[in-house]
């Protein structure tokens, strides 16, 4: 019986491995590619038969899930022997970075090429490129990729958001009819918000790749750092009337960029020229996408040790959508087959330029580390970070960020040094003591480290892309100086949290008001029921200090609650959070527990206005910050029904960056008005705050004629120089030093400054009678980054975060995105005061 079971298993196997045939897109979808957008789920299911179908020579890896559940998916395709012999690639590969100890042997080991598609998910004609780039490497009519995959492991990524891809894909395929339309006024052409360019929270991944704060990103990323291919390639669609835009990239480049990096990149484009003039097809290459902000798809591999190249099709993106077809601007027709094919052409041309250089390709990358590791990119050869309690979660966060991007740091050895202080900016002498944290130049991600750290980027030229300053002494609100002499490092730093407290009865807890994991705790401990405090003065007790904003959990308004210290200890270990346990209210210096400057810290029901009117972007950092950073809950409310709520139902009102209807109409935007006066406090963000400031509800912007610049000829410019001078325009995300006045519960937990992502020219006149100007610019030059200088007049004792009070409630204007991609550290607990703390 046993054994006919067996011969039974086993012919099912066998008849299992006959009926798993290769086919083509077409034979499995059952259409032609380009005449459909076809959803993930598919996508996952060719890659799936194609990998049963050649084993040997396909393997799939699932490497995460989406916050919708959907699978990460990456196929490794290469010759068998290769694919047998994976994972002993993967590691000889990382020794290459010097990151581990594999010894090469006797094996010809295959350069990698790394395929991301569709990381904007409306940019949908990338993932139906990626099915045919899959396809005619294992198609076994074609020989030529079969040559290339001796030599070369391709890796390929079919879908890097696909929330974002169905969320665009469900949409156009539910408003398109028979046949594409390609009249621009045609529904299909008009996605609606959010749209389906970035993730669930409405982030977008391409701005995510260091930073790693969406789920996509961490579980890509710990992959790609597991991997660090060669090249990397991401695939893109922008407005419908470009022509097609491939390597090499436009200036500015990072001087951290090699000339091998250059050189291979003008390879690439070569040859990607040839297969496009053989068609006919048009391109350009050196202009638009420059190579500087480090969470890009191809400036991360980059700074990575990898050519990272970023392709663009026309297609999704500038605020059309494609649709299946579109007249364009030259009266010609975009269609999706048209996009599909060309990222195909450009996908099959970079792993045949890997593999005619595979060998070039992995002793450049071997060089590019082992001058890391030896000689240490950049001058600075150590960055310091002085050890503050205060500074603690923001330490944490830190490192939690260097962890993620495989750089390793420790505690450093104590002595007298000399470097650049972030703060003063200015070579000083400096000690470093047992607990401050060291960052070495001499390691393998060492061009990442001077990317993220380095004061001032030097870039070739001054226009860019995206933000030009994120230096994370800044970001993250950290003491810190640069230094070029050489520290060494202890690597193995271990940090305690123990709040197994020797009292099993204090008198309460107190707990440092520094960063998102002192709000996370609360967060938890409100949910939980527990009755809360805040000191609004500092105060010293048991020999320790604590700054405004501690936090206090007392027995006081908690006699009832059972187990309240057990569930107190157990909450902050659990979110890696230090209390310090007090015996007495009676404190050495400062106000006693029972004071009147020692204010309850209450749960507060929040709603946050979203939908059209709202930047999708800018609302989606509002809801990832409560839902997923510190978990707590928010009722999203569209904008277009903001007339018809009842206010009185929340504590907090949030408007994220956008213009609202709603406050314009007279009864509404009185309605919002008279909650407020009742007790209710409005917290608006970026252009929320420039629409109110035009509504005379107390705050002013800053008068247009101190803008004027001194130069007579300043408005006559070149025709020639227009796109130079958009983008100068407005302010291309520089750091700025803001006076604070952390006596204000929305400064609490800063010392009297901060340091302010700026991306937009707005700034404020000073707050009269009844407005608090919390958060002041009275320097005239960025810390970091570019402004011109006409705006830097503008800018100019402006007022940038306040609170005004009105009748019994509160404004709370934040005219800088204190929540900027979710990476801007230090500004999340200005965010959290003005949620929790902000009062009269
Ligand atoms: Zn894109």
């Amino acid at each position: 019986m046993l054994k006919r079971t067996i011969a039974f298993v086993l012919v099912i196997s066998f008849a299992h491995l006959c009926f798993a045939q290769l086919k083509s897109p077409e034979d499995f979808l059952g259409y032609k590619i380009g005449t459909k957008f076809t959803p993930h789920w598919k996508i996952v299911d060719y890659f799936k038969s194609v990998a049963a179908a050649v084993p040997s020579i396909v393997k799939l890896e699932q490497y995460g899930q989406t916050y919708e559940d959907r699978p990460l998916m990456v196929a490794y395709v290469s010759a068998s022997e290769h694919i047998s012999n994976i994972e002993n690639i993967r590691r000889h590969n990382l020794s290459l970075a010097r990151l581990e100890n594999n010894t090469a042997g006797n094996y010809d080991y295959p350069s990698i090429v790394w395929l991301s598609y569709n990381v904007h998910g409306n940019e949908a004609s990338s993932s139906e490129a990626a099915m045919l780039t899959l396809y005619a490497l294992v198609d076994p009519k074609n020989s030529g990729t079969k040559q290339w995959l001796k030599n070369t492991l391709v890796i390929i990524d079919p879908c890097s958001n696909p929330d974002g891809r169905d969320r665009y894909v469900n949409w156009s395929n539910s408003v398109v009819g028979k046949n594409f339309n390609p009249v621009l006024d045609a529904r299909e052409h008009d996605e609606p918000w959010p749209g389906g360019r970035t993730n669930h929270y409405n982030f977008d991944l391409n701005r995510d790749w260091v930073w790693q704060t969406q789920t996509e990103s961490q579980s890509r990323l710990d992959l790609y750092n597991k991997w660090l291919p060669q090249v990397h390639v991401d695939f893109h669609e922008m407005g419908i009337n470009q022509a097609y835009y491939f390597a090499p990239a436009a200036q500015p480049y990072h001087e951290v960029i090699t000339k091998w990096q250059k050189e291979f990149q003008e390879l690439m484009g070569r040859n990607h020229a040839k297969y496009f003039d053989e068609k006919g097809w048009l391109y350009f290459t050196k202009e638009e996408y420059d190579l500087v902000y480090p969470a890009y798809g191809d400036t991360y591999p980059m700074y990575n040790g990898a050519i990272g190249m970023t392709y663009e099709q026309a297609g999704g993106g500038g605020g059309v959508a494609a649709s299946g077809a579109v007249i364009t601007n030259s009266d010609d027709t975009l269609t999706l087959y048209d996009r599909t094919i060309h990222h195909f052409t450009t996908s099959l041309s970079t792993i045949e330029v890997a593999s005619q250089n595979a060998s070039r390709l992995l002793s450049e990358f071997k060089k590019f580390f082992d001058e890391a590791v030896t000689i240490g990119v950049g001058n600075y050869k150590s960055y310091v970070i002085k050890y503050d309690a205060n500074d603690a979660a923001r330490i944490d966060a830190l490192m939690d960020l260097l962890k993620k991007n495989n750089i390793s740091y420790g505690t450093g050895k104590s002595g007298n040094y000399r470097g650049f202080n972030y703060d003063t900016r200015k070579d000083e002498s400096f000690s470093v003591a047992s607990n401050d944290i060291v960052v070495s130049a001499f390691q393998p991600k060492s061009a990442l480290i001077k990317v993220l750290f380095e004061p001032n980027t030097h870039l070739v030229d001054t226009i860019a892309y995206d933000i030009t300053a994120w230096a994370l002494p800044y970001a993250y609100g950290l003491k810190t100086y640069a230094s070029n002499q050489r520290i060494d490092v202890n690597r193995n730093l271990t940090k305690t949290v123990n709040n197994s407290q020797p009292s099993e009865n204090p008198y309460g807890y107190v707990l440092r008001w520094n960063g998102t994991q002192s709000v996370k705790l609360v967060s938890q401990l409100l949910q939980k029921g527990v009755k809360l405090r805040y000191n609004e003065s500092p105060f010293e007790t048991g020999g320790q200090s604590f700054d405004r904003g501690a936090v206090l959990i007392l027995k006081t308004s908690n006699q009832h609650y059972a187990n309240l210290w057990k569930t107190v200890r157990d909450l902050a270990n659990a979110n890696n959070v230090q209390l310090t346990a007090v015996s007495s209210g009676f404190v050495d210096k400062g106000y006693d527990f029972g004071s009147s400057k020692v204010r309850p810290l209450k749960q507060r029901k929040i709603a946050l206005i979203t939908g059209e009117e709202a930047s999708a972007v800018a609302a989606g950092e509002v809801w990832f910050y409560f839902d997923q950073v510190i978990d707590y809950p928010v009722t999203l409310i569209n904008s277009k029904d903001a007339s018809f709520v009842n206010w009185n139902n929340y504590d907090v009102v949030i408007l994220p960056s956008g213009n609202y209807k709603f406050l314009i109409d007279k009864s509404s935007g009185d309605a919002l008005k008279t909650w407020i006066n009742n007790g209710g406090h409005l917290i608006a963000m970026e252009d929320a705050v420039a629409q109110l400031s035009s509504l005379d509800w107390g705050l002013k912007p800053k008068k247009e004629d101190s803008i004027r610049s001194n130069d007579t000829y300043a408005s006559l410019k070149k025709f020639e120089n227009r796109e130079r001078d958009f983008m100068y325009y407005p302010v291309p995300g520089s750091i700025f030093r803001v006076e604070l006045d952390n006596t204000n519960p929305l400064a609490f937990g800063y010392p009297n400054y901060y340091y302010t992502l700026k991306i937009g020219d707005k700034a404020y006149e000073f707050m009269n009678e009844g407005g608090w100007n919390v958060g002041v610019l009275k320097k005239d030059k960025p810390v970091a980054g570019f402004v011109r200088s006409t705006l830097r007049n503008k800018l100019q004792d402006g007022l940038l975060f306040g609170v005004q009070e009105m009748g019994n409630g509160t404004i709370t204007y934040l005219a800088d995105d204190v929540l900027f991609r979710n990476f801007w550290e230090n500004g999340q607990l200005m965010f959290a005061n003005a949620v929790f703390l902000v009062e009269q």
